[in-house]
This record gives structure tokens, sequence and C-alpha cells, in this order.
């Protein structure tokens, strides 16, 4: 292929030398004739010229009409008409040694052969340049047979003639070869060339269309990446970055930039007793109603679950983002028709503008987001604007949250714990496990003090894993120092841990590190919490009842559905809210409530443990009614782990290790889950 282009170069060369050339041969032949002179008559200069001509005539003819051809597309048919006109040109004016050296100048007609061989084989070193095959066929002959007839004759001069003639071809073929290699590579180097060329621009265009096709797909990829799916707002990411651009436009232009945080008050409620298709359903038609109610320029986004942020730019003061508020909480007055029903909802709004601050948006985001919790805490359906009391809370807070993760890695988190008696008997039976904070700079810490913190945010399954743990090896050490074998051990499960994270999995690997058995140990579960996801509940105490683990319904009557979560939780214990137990004595309302509650276990095969008994008359009450077990300041505050050794009359025989042998089960255990909670505290 690149063989045949090459030669089709050499021909196209070929006939444009001869193109070119044709034109100066007639009157340089002339010139020539002129120059030979008298002593060769002007019959034979003219048929020199006349042959020149006519060879340059018909060469230039046959050129034209190749290259055009050439030109046009077509193929290169009349390959040899070049070639041939070039030995033809080297014939004619080859001719002149014929024509200028006669007789009568005494020149030999062998030299004059001789000569006339020369020139035509010098002529078709170029003339046949890229075409080997004509150069041998022209060239061998041209000077083969007059060696060949030299070589014959008996004259020495001839035959010496005979004898220079193939060096002089030798000397030909050398400079053919030359010159041809040269065209050739020259004509290869093209093509070469031209094909990388090509090549490269092929290339090119591919790399220029995969290019496209990728930033495209980059585009779309970053389109969908900003994009909530749900609703298709802008979601957090693309939210942030608007709002940066808008806070450092308004740092310029001294105008302000304002955050509207929302989310729908009790939106789990909806999510879980309609479904979640019906609770998407209500989020996509809630943002449809509060785009409607937003100008053009403002960003609706959401950041996920059913919170909500309104991006307000240019604004003269907080004033007005607040006003934007109340319309959305008005548009939202109206029921959603949800699933052929008609749903109230109600929201609550977190408003912070540029106003009072300085830092980011993420800061101004998180000040929406606070004055939002504080509005739910404030009775929910409200707006609330960040302030700067509000801002001394919410660094509270952070500080908070960020010591308590610390306590949780240093072990600050320890149990105390408070006795149980029989009331039959008057023994301690058992103990509850109760968290305290041993605080660095503030103390030791009460439940009350930061369990209600922990549970916000989400730090509480922690809690109650460490707790857990250290409680069971502590049920381990009493059992080392000879406690009864009866003796319960019972722990508080956080509703959230119960229904999120696998406590019961948990507590039975607990169990079996430390090598204590399942029947030492109790749990009590919250009636309050319980009521979020009654089902999960239940599955997991039942697991723990199969292990062993015995089931207390704590703080019994406080919560609205008491007599529900009787029937369909699997428990083996009712545990009644000191609230009742306080006053029970005097208050008939109470006294009933006591012994209706105590009366009603017991026909239900449960049995019951009165909390809060401080005084001889409430335990004597309680006696007469048949309840169980008691627990109260009565019997003792909750201790340190020493001091229940003491009450229970033991010696420890094991040392301080037991308790943060547990701890250090716990951690163990929780390491990578509380890694990633306490890492981002945010995450839980
Ligand atoms: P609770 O489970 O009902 O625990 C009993 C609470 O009542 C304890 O408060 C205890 O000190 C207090 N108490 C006991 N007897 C009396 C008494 O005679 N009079 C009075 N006025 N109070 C008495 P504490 O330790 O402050 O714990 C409060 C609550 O915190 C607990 O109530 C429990 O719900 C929760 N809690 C404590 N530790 C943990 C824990 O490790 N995990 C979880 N999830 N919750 C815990
Ligand atoms: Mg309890
Ligand atoms: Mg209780």
């Amino acid at each position: 292929m690149t063989e045949g282009r090459t030669r089709d170069e050499c021909l196209d060369q070929a006939n444009r030398s001869l193109l070119r050339s044709a034109p100066v041969g007639p009157p340089a032949a002339f010139v020539l004739a002129l120059t030979l002179g008298d002593a060769v008559p002007w019959s034979r200069r003219l048929v020199f010229v006349a042959a020149v001509s006519l060879v340059n005539v018909f060469g230039f003819v046959s050129a034209l009409f190749y290259l055009r051809r050439r030109r046009a597309g077509g193929g290169s048919s009349q390959r040899w008409a070049a070639p041939t006109y070039g030995f033809a040109l080297g014939v004619a004016w080859s001719s002149i040694a014929l024509v200028g050296f006669p007789s009568a100048h005494h020149v030999e007609l062998r030299t004059v052969i001789a000569l006339f061989i020369a020139g035509v084989s010098a002529t078709n070193i170029v003339s046949a340049a890229g075409m080997r095959s004509l150069f041998w066929s022209t060239q061998l002959p041209l000077v083969g047979i007059p060696t060949v007839i030299y070589l014959a004759s008996n004259e020495r001069v001839t035959r010496l003639l005979g004898v220079s003639m193939p060096i002089y071809l030798l000397v030909m073929i050398v400079l053919y070869l030359e010159v041809n290699r040269t065209v050739v590579s020259e004509i290869e180097l093209k093509h070469v060339n031209a094909d990388l060329i090509a090549d490269l621009t092929a290339q090119q265009a591919r790399t220029d269309e995969a290019n496209l096709q990728l930033r495209e797909a980059n585009e779309a990829l970053t389109e969908l990446a900003m994009r909530d799916h749900l609703t298709g707002l802008a979601n957090r990411a693309a939210f942030l970055e608007r709002l940066e651009a808008a806070m450092s436009m308004a740092r310029r232009s001294q105008h302000v930039v304002g955050v509207i945080y929302f989310d729908v008050d009790r939106f789990k409620i909806v999510n879980d007793s309609l479904g979640h298709g019906t609770g998407d359903d209500l989020l996509v038609g809630l943002a449809q109603r509060v785009q409607s109610v937003l100008r053009p320029n403002d960003v609706l986004g959401r950041l996920g679950g059913d919170e909500f942020v309104v991006l307000l730019d240019n604004l003269a003061d907080s004033y007005e983002a607040v006003i934007v508020a109340h319309r959305i909480r008005d548009a939202l007055r109206t029921p959603f028709e949800l699933g052929g029903r008609a749903v109230p909802v109600t929201v609550s709004f977190g408003v912070a503008t540029t106003l009072h601050q300085g830092d980011g948006a993420a800061d101004l985001l998180r000040h929406a987001d606070a004055a939002q919790y504080s509005a739910k805490q404030g009775g929910r359906d409200r707006v609330e604007v960040f302030d700067i009391d509000l801002r001394a809370r919410v660094e509270r807070r952070l500080d908070l949250e960020r010591e308590l993760g610390d306590a949780l890695r240093t072990g600050a988190i320890i149990p105390w714990f408070q006795p149980q008696i029989d009331l039959d008997t008057g023994a301690v039976v058992g103990a509850e496990a109760l968290a305290r904070w041993q605080h660095p700079e503030r103390g030791l810490l009460g439940a009350p003090e930061f369990l209600p913190f922990a549970e916000e945010v989400g730090l509480i399954v922690h809690i109650d894993e460490q707790v857990m743990a250290q409680a069971i090896r502590a049920r381990v050490a009493l059992a080392e120092a000879g406690v009864d074998p009866s003796f319960r051990m019972w722990c508080n499960i956080s509703p959230r841990q119960l229904t999120r994270g696998q406590p019961v999995q948990r507590l039975a690997t607990f169990l079996e590190l430390v090598g204590c058995d399942a029947s030492g140990i109790g749990v009590e579960i919250t009636e309050t919490g319980v009521l979020v996801d009654t089902e999960a509940a239940a599955r997991e105490l039942t697991v723990a009842r199969r292990l062993g683990v015995r089931v207390a319904l704590d703080d019994f009557g406080t919560g609205h559905s008491s007599l529900t979560l009787l029937r369909e939780l699997p428990i083996d214990e009712v545990k009644i809210d000191r609230s009742f137990v306080r006053d029970f004595v005097h208050d008939p309302a109470d006294a009933a409530i006591v012994a209706g509650v105590t009366d009603l276990a017991h026909r239900l095969g449960l049995a019951v443990i009165a909390e809060g008994v401080e005084e001889a008359e409430q335990e004597t009450a309680l006696r007469a009614l048949r309840c169980e077990r008691a627990q109260g300041f009565r019997y003792g505050r909750p201790l340190p782990l020493e001091a229940l050794f003491d009450t229970l009359h033991l010696a420890r025989r094991a040392d301080d290790a037991a308790v943060a042998d547990g701890l250090a089960v716990a951690d163990h255990l929780a390491a990578p889950a509380a890694a990633a909670l306490l890492g981002d505290p945010g995450a839980a």
C-alpha cells in the first residue's frame, strides 16, 4: 500500500518536473544547436532541435493530462508515460553527440555512441527515480549491448571501451541507487508524517469527543449530587454553596442574609402511622406549598428527613425573615390531603441572620437550627429567632457534647448502685445500676444532669453500654465475693437504644465475655420511650427473656398507654413510678393507683417493685398490698461499688479492677460504633 503510494508520488513528481522543464527544452536545444557552428550542417542541427522539442511537447501534454487526472482523484494509470518521456528526453538530448561529432571531426563512431549512451543513462538516473524496474530494463540493454559488441572487437581501443562501459554502468548504478533512496525516503517520510498527523488528528478528535462526554457526564453528576432526590430541591451541599456565595456578596454590599430552618412537628408519627410513602408525599407537598409563597430569588433546600431551609438574600433586617417564616407557617395551616385523608401539620421555625454574627455559612445554618430547636422546646408550631442568649446556650451545648464524648473515652461514666429489698424478708436482693459522670471540674454528676442531653445527641446508647458492661462485671465481682445467686443487677436501657442499637445482642456478648449468668441480670425499660416502636421493642425484649434476663417496665404509670404496653410487651415486672409512691399513704387517689396497679400486675402474673420508698409507713402499706420489692432512700441511696459490698456485708475479693474490666469490655465491643458516633456526634 505504502509502496504503491510512494511510487505514485514519484510519478507525480516526475510529471511535475516534465511540465516545468518542457518550455525551456526547445529554446535551450536551439541555443545549443547555434553553438555547434558551421562544422555541423543545419539540417542535422534542426533534427536535434526538432527531436528535443517534439519530446518536450508530447511530454508536456502527457504530464498535463496525467496531473489533471490525479488532481480529479483518478488513479495513476499511464504510469509509464513520464518515465518514458524522461527516457526519450535523455535520448533526444544525447543525440547531440551523434549530431555534434561528425566523422569530419575525426571522432570515432564508437566514441560518439559511448558518449550518447553515457548521456542517456545519466538522464535515466533522474527520470526513473522511484521506478527501479524501469531503470534496470533500460539501463542494462543500453550499456550491456554495446559492451558485448565492443568486447568482441579486434581493435584494442574498442575492447578498452568495452571494458570501461560496465565500470561506467557501475558508477551509474551507485548514483541511481543513491538518488532513488533519497527520493523514496523523502516521500516515505512525508507519508509517515502525513499518517502521523492524520492519526494525531483522529486521536485528538476522539479525545475531544471523550472529553466532551466526560464533561457532560460530570455536569450531570454534579447536578444530581446537588439535588435532593425526593423534592428536587437543593440539598445540603448545594444550599451551603449558595449560602456561602450569598454571604460573601452580602459582606461586600453590607446587606443582610437570613436563613429559616424548619421541620415538621412529630413527623415521625406521620411516617410511622401512615407509612413512609405517605411521609414522602407530605414532604413533596410541603415543599411545593412553601415554594409557592417564596420570592423567586429565595432558595429552598432540604437537608434530609423533614428538615428544610430557606435562604433569604438582600434583607434589610431580621424582622423581614421572621415575616417570611410566618408566611410559610400560614401557608402550611391547611391540612394536607394524603391517601384520602386530611393530615394537619405544624412546623417549628428557627431564624438566623448575618446581622449579629460574622461566621461562615455552616455557623449561620447551625444557629438557625438552634433557634428551631428552641422553638420546638418552647412548645412547637412557633418561630424563634437566634440571638445572643441562644448563642450562649448553643455554645454550652457544644461544649457539653464534647465533654461527654471525652468522658466516654476516658471511662468517666460509671455506675452507682442502689439496693433493692425483698419486702417479705427485708433482705437486699438486687441493685439498680445508675449512671454517674465523674466530671473533672464539676465533680460527680447525677443522671438528670447529663442523660437528657445524652439522649438528645445520641450518646445515650454508648452510656448505656458502658454502664451495662460495668454493672455486669460488678455482678461477677459480687458473685466471686459470695453474694446470694438470686441477687439481681438491674440496668436501664434507653428506649432509643432499644429500637436503634442491638442492646440485647450486645448484652448477650457482655455476659459471655465477662462470664456472667443471665439470671443475675435484669433490664429496665422506660415506658415513655417504648411507645415509638412497640413491635421492635417487643422483639428485643423477647430475645432478652429467652436469654434468661428479666425485664421490668420502669416508671410505670407515667406514660400515655401504660395498660396497652402491659398487654403488648413481654415483661416480668412492673416498677411503680416514685411519683405515685411518694404520697400514696396520705393521698387516696395515689393509694388507689398503687393498689390498682399492684393488683393488676399480679393478675397478669407480673411481680411489682415500688421505687422512691423513703418512709416506714410506705413500706408497711406496700407490704400489705403484697408488693414484692422496694427501692428507695429508706434502704440506701445509690452507692459506689465498694459501698454496695459493705451494704451486702461482703468482703471484696477482687480488686478495684472489677468495674474497670467491665469498661474495657464495653470499650472493646463498642469501639467501632463509638468511634463513628463520638467522632461525629451529629451522626447519631
Ligand atoms: P430510674 O430508672 O427511675 O431510677 C431511679 C431514680 O430515682 C434514680 O435517680 C434514683 O436515685 C432515684 N431514687 C431512688 N430512690 C429514691 C427515693 O427514695 N427518693 C427520690 N426522690 N429519688 C429516688 P437517678 O440516678 O438520678 O436517675 C434518674 C433516671 O435516669 C433513672 O430513673 C433512669 O431513668 C435514668 N438513668 C439512670 N442511669 C441510667 C443509665 O445508665 N441508662 C439509662 N438509659 N438511663 C439511666
Ligand atoms: Mg430505672
Ligand atoms: Mg424509675
